[in-house]
């Protein structure tokens, strides 16, 4: 008999709870990785994010055969992959790591129910988070709505206990000895391989700057380790023992805002889909199509704008500042529901994550936790001034702007302003 680990958003062998608990188990563990095609038909033959996901598994499984065990990787539905595994395999136990999406809670439902049937325990461990669920709360036992206070509370509980490492490699003996597992190309699944370059993890030199540098899109201040946490092929728990380190106490928040989107997603997930406040699904959106485009095609006649989505585009990356911004301009001043930018972010983001996606994009619109008020719309120009001074990002990625090449203005600013002031409190008034 054998115990199986199944990798999903937790792609690496160092510090993985649920690995480390497989591994202090009684049976011999093998590593699965299910490429789901419930998630992958939804995507582009061209998703840059299957590719690195392609890429990671190699690695590894590299490393899995230099140890004399194995990864096995399937494509298909999850029903349809365990029903042939517990053909092929006899086993006892299953260790994975919790994952707070809907559709994932759904299919790690189902699977305890299935597995419940067939007398196999399903074993989940906390992993990409420092503290999940209902482990900060309110007094009350409610949860947080608001991040300031969630902050102090997440802080206070920190210690040594939580961020500590799993340490796997010390238990690597107790792999199942396998060799030659299946693994499908790209090819035979129907994607392609992308061409984007992946950011390394290499971020310990913008920790003592960061919480001067990170505004300013032109000087790279910030890490972009997203995908990797979105991945897992970094562990959370090594990120904040480097912020703790580093003294970066900025950077250590916007590691916990992470969390705050998750918690809220895990209470309230019907905001994945509505507003947060329910009120704000009164409004009135625009939703003009050619204008959409021209948005995402960063051909809006708005610099930083233009700017951030071309970067969007081309990377697969967009600064925070300027996420802020387009997000902003695409809800307010252009009145597209911000669920249109929301999906547009989704396709495109190598780091893209539900929780933290939704939080941004209610941030902007005013309809989520901790928002500005919607009377506070962002100036696409005082934002260039004070974040991107001298044009540089601007240039960089709109190298057509100042020319007679570069579009009008989509809207004009003060007309914008005043219309979605009118539509929003007739919505939020009404
Ligand atoms: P750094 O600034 O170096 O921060 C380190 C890590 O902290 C990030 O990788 C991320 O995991 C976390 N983090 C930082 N800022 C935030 C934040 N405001 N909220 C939540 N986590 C944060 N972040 C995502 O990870 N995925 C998304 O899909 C996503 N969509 C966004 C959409 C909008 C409209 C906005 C305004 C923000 C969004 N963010 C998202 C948050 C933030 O913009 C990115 O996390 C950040 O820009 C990623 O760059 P970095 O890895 O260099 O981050």
């Amino acid at each position: 008999p054998i115990n199986i680990l199944w990798l999903r958003r937790d792609l690496r062998l160092e510090d993985n709870a649920a690995l480390y608990h497989a591994l202090k188990s009684d049976y011999p563990v093998l590593l699965l990785f299910i490429f789901d095609k419930n998630i992958l038909d939804k995507c582009a033959k061209d998703d840059a994010r299957v590719t690195f996901i392609y890429q990671t598994l190699e690695n590894i499984k590299k490393e899995l055969r230099a140890k004399d065990s194995d990864l096995l990787v399937k494509y298909g539905t999850p029903e349809k992959i365990w029903t042939e595994i517990l053909k092929d395999y006899e086993v006892k136990e299953i260790y994975t790591n919790h994952d707070y999406e809907p559709y994932a809670r759904e299919r790690d439902d189902n699977m305890a129910e299935f597995l419940t049937s067939e007398k196999i325990a399903f074993k989940t461990y906390k992993d990409q988070v420092i503290f999940e669920k209902g482990e900060i709360l309110k007094a009350d036992k409610s949860p947080y709505t608001v991040f300031t206070p969630f902050y102090k509370q997440w802080q206070a509980k920190l210690d040594g206990f939580y961020t500590k490492s799993y340490p796997t490699k010390k238990y690597f003996k107790n792999l199942f000895k396998t060799k030659n597992l299946s693994f499908p190309s790209l090819k035979e699944m129907e994607f392609e391989e992308s061409k984007l370059n992946f950011p390394e993890i290499s971020y310990k030199n913008k920790l003592a700057d960061y919480g001067q540098e990170r505004d300013f899109p032109a000087n790279d201040g910030t890490t972009h380790i997203g995908l990797h946490l979105r991945f897992g092929t970094l562990s959370i728990r090594k990120a904040v023992q480097d912020a703790i380190k580093e003294k970066s106490n900025v950077w250590l928040s916007e590691l916990a805002w992470r969390e705050f989107y998750m918690m809220i997603l895990w209470h309230f997930p019907y905001a994945a889909f509505d507003s947060f406040k329910k009120q704000y699904d009164k409004i009135k959106w625009r939703n003009n199509e050619a204008e959409f485009k021209s948005w995402c095609k960063g051909n809006t006649g708005y610099p930083i704008v233009d700017a951030g989505m071309r970067q969007l585009n081309e990377t697969g990356w967009m600064h925070n500042r300027v996420r802020m911004v387009v997000a902003s301009f695409l809800s307010k001043h252009l009145l597209i529901d911000w669920r249109w930018g929301e999906a547009y972010f989704a396709e495109k983001l190598l780091d893209y994550e539900m929780a933290s996606n939704v939080g941004g994009w209610q941030w902007a619109a005013g309809s989520g936790n901790d928002a500005a008020p919607y009377f506070r719309v962002f100036n696409p120009e005082l934002q260039t001034k004070r974040f991107d001074s001298k044009f540089e990002y601007i240039k960089k990625w709109v190298p057509e702007y100042g020319t007679k090449k570069y579009a009008q203005p989509i809207v004009e600013h003060t007309f914008a302003r005043e219309r979605v002031l009118k539509v929003f409190k007739e919505a939020l008034n009404s």
